[in-house]
This record gives C-alpha cells, sequence and structure tokens, in this order.
C-alpha cells in the first residue's frame, strides 16, 4: 500500500444525488480525508450551471453517513456559511475568487467566527501573495484554529500550458511567512488537464506540501462542470501510486527544491517570451512578404546584436554566453520568416 498523502477528492460540483454518492462510494477504498463537491459553484459567465444550491447539502449528509467519509464544500457568502453549518458539513473552503475581495473575505470570516471546523483559503486569482495571506489573517483574526491554504494556481491572459499559471516562486514565499498554516496543492485547477495531474502533485510532495485536493468524478467526461480535469477513482488511485512522497528528514537539501522550482518558473517565462517573439517574427515575415522586401536585412541586424549584447552584458550576462544566445534566436527569426514566404509561395504555384 502507498502512502497516502492528506487527500481531499470529489468532483467539481454535485450535480445529483446518484452522481455524488456513485463517487462517493468509488472512493471509498481510496479513503480521502474529505471528499469534496461544489453545491455553489463560481461560474465565469451566467447561464452556465451554477450549483444545485443547499438540497445538495442532503446529498453530502448521504456521504457521511452512507459511505463514512467527512465532505468539504467552498463557500462564497455568509448565508452558505450558516447553511453548511446547519448541515453539519466537516470543512469548508473559500474559492479564488472570492479570496480577492476583502469585503467578502471580512464578511465570511465574522460567518464563520469561533467555528472549530477546519477552514481552508485558496490563492486569489491574480498573483497576489499579500491577498491571500490578508484572507487568512482576517480568518485568523474571526478565532477560526484551523486554517490551511489551498494552492491553485492564478489566471493568464495568454494561453499557457496551465489553466492557472502555478507561480511556484508564491507558493514558497507564502511557506515563508506563514510557516505555521499548512498548504496544500488544487493540480485539478492548475493544471486544467488530467493528463498534466500527476507532474504538479509529484512537485507540490518535492516543496513538502501537506497534501492534495483533487477533483474526481465517477464519470469525469459526463461531468458538467471542469471535465477535462476530473480524474475517476482508477486514475486517482494510479497517480498516487505513482506519487513518490520523500520522507522529509531524508530530504538532504531541501533548498534545492526550492531553487530548482525557481529555476522552472523562469524558463517557464522564457518560453513564454520566445513564443511572444515567434508571433512577431511572424508577422514581419508576412510583412516583407507584402511589400517584398528581403528576409534578411544585414545591417539592422548587425546593429540589433551589438545593443542586445551590451544590454546583456551590463545585466551581468557573459559576452560569448549573450552572442550565441542572440545569434540563435536571430537564426530562428529568419528561419521562422522564410518559411512565411516558402509557403505563401507554394500556394501561389499551386
Ligand atoms: C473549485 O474548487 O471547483 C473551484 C471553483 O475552484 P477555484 O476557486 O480554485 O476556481
Ligand atoms: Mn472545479
Amino acid at each position: 500500500m502507498y502512502k497516502k498523502p492528506f487527500l481531499i477528492a470529489g468532483p467539481c460540483s454535485a450535480e445529483t444525488e446518484n452522481q455524488v454518492l456513485e463517487t462517493a462510494k468509488s472512493l471509498k477504498h481510496i479513503q480521502p480525508d474529505y471528499f469534496r463537491a461544489g453545491i455553489w459553484k463560481p461560474r465565469t459567465r451566467p447561464g452556465e450551471f451554477e450549483g444545485v444550491g443547499a438540497s445538495g447539502l442532503e446529498w453530502l449528509n448521504k456521504v457521511q453517513s452512507e459511505i463514512g467519509l467527512k465532505v468539504a464544500t467552498e463557500v462564497a457568502k455568509p448565508e452558505h456559511v450558516e447553511a453548511a453549518l446547519n448541515a453539519k458539513i466537516d470543512l469548508v473552503w473559500i474559492g479564488a475568487r472570492t479570496t480577492t475581495n476583502p469585503f467578502s473575505v471580512q464578511e465570511l470570516a465574522e460567518a464563520l467566527s469561533g467555528v472549530d471546523i477546519p477552514v481552508m483559503v485558496k490563492n486569489p486569482v491574480n498573483p497576489d501573495l499579500k491577498l491571500w495571506i490578508g484572507a487568512i489573517e482576517r480568518l485568523s483574526k474571526s478565532g477560526i484554529h484551523s486554517i490551511s491554504a489551498i494552492h491553485r494556481g492564478f489566471s493568464v491572459y495568454e494561453k499557457t500550458l496551465y489553466r492557472n499559471n502555478p507561480n511556484w516562486q508564491i507558493p514558497i514565499d507564502f511557506m515563508h511567512e506563514m510557516p505555521q498554516i499548512p498548504i496544500i496543492c488544487d493540480p485539478s485547477h492548475i493544471g486544467g488537464r488530467r493528463e498534466l495531474l500527476y507532474d504538479i502533485a509529484q512537485k507540490a510532495m518535492d516543496l513538502k506540501y501537506a497534501g492534495l485536493m483533487i477533483e474526481t468524478h465517477f464519470q469525469p467526461v459526463h461531468a458538467w462542470t471542469d471535465t477535462k480535469q476530473q480524474v475517476d477513482a482508477n486514475l486517482l488511485s494510479e497517480l498516487l501510486n505513482k506519487l513518490k512522497i520523500r520522507n522529509h528528514n531524508e530530504i538532504e537539501d531541501s533548498e534545492i527544491l526550492e531553487f530548482r522550482a525557481q529555476l522552472q518558473t523562469l524558463d517557464e517565462d522564457i518560453i513564454h517570451l520566445l513564443r511572444e517573439r515567434k508571433k512577431v517574427s511572424e508577422l514581419i515575415g508576412v510583412f516583407k512578404k507584402e511589400h517584398n522586401l528581403a528576409v534578411l536585412q544585414s545591417s539592422q541586424y548587425e546593429e540589433t546584436l551589438k545593443n542586445n549584447v551590451l544590454k546583456a552584458v551590463e545585466s551581468n550576462l557573459a559576452k560569448d554566453f549573450s552572442i550565441a544566445l542572440f545569434k540563435l534566436i536571430h537564426e530562428e527569426s529568419i528561419h521562422i520568416q522564410s518559411e512565411i514566404l516558402k509557403t505563401d509561395k507554394k500556394r501561389e504555384t499551386n
């Protein structure tokens, strides 16, 4: 048997009583610490499924009594807190959109004042560490004792590999600033696609996260929300089986893991910039084609290379490295533009 991390599993949304109970049954052998299901769903656009509302709380009560799992749901308003507390929900979390709004968080903190169930706080959708910490401070000031954080990634406008960019440096900084608050990772909302979950979860374990929240559905392809990122119980078991949870005393040098996370974030930034650069090269290619200009305009290239290398050296980068790097980038740009000319020519001759 594998060593299981602290785990919250269950569907993105409670859809029907049958879906909730079948999903909970399928998870019974995994025994997650909590079964999750969103009852009130914050949707980006109106007209999408906004959750079943308070009636779904009864289904969660059946998960408690019939399947024997503790249950968790998202609360976004004081009325949600009241209904969840009345229904004896075992844990509540504040969603990423709510964390962005200090007024809402304050209202929730007051509604939760003095309750003894665990409360979790997802990171705000925007990459703002202080806003996340501020939300936790509001809850703490309200006398809530069991508070944890959930890292679910951050929105970006451009399309990237992830649904929500992990920005690993932010949770790492969070751990330094709030070492007393356990943090768990939600690879489902970071990845947005099942295929990405394992790598994200493993990274979280390597960074000594306290656990995972993974969206699980008995029939993921038929899920009403977040279809692409939900897994069934079999895939969840597989993922957990593959996961290496190192004994933290055995990690010789945990700092190296942090440094690696920083490097990965920076590498992802470099990839993003190169992709943006490629788009501009393509536009230049089209422009040159339309105006019958040569792809290579050497005098201008020499000047740009000289300036870039000068700036790079001023920024403490090695001269040889900078020359090689910018030459390579330039060669690729020429290649991209030539390809554009070629395809257009092909089209003309066809
Ligand atoms: C969710 O957990 O289903 C959810 C809505 O997440 P987030 O608040 O992270 O978007
Ligand atoms: Mn979801």
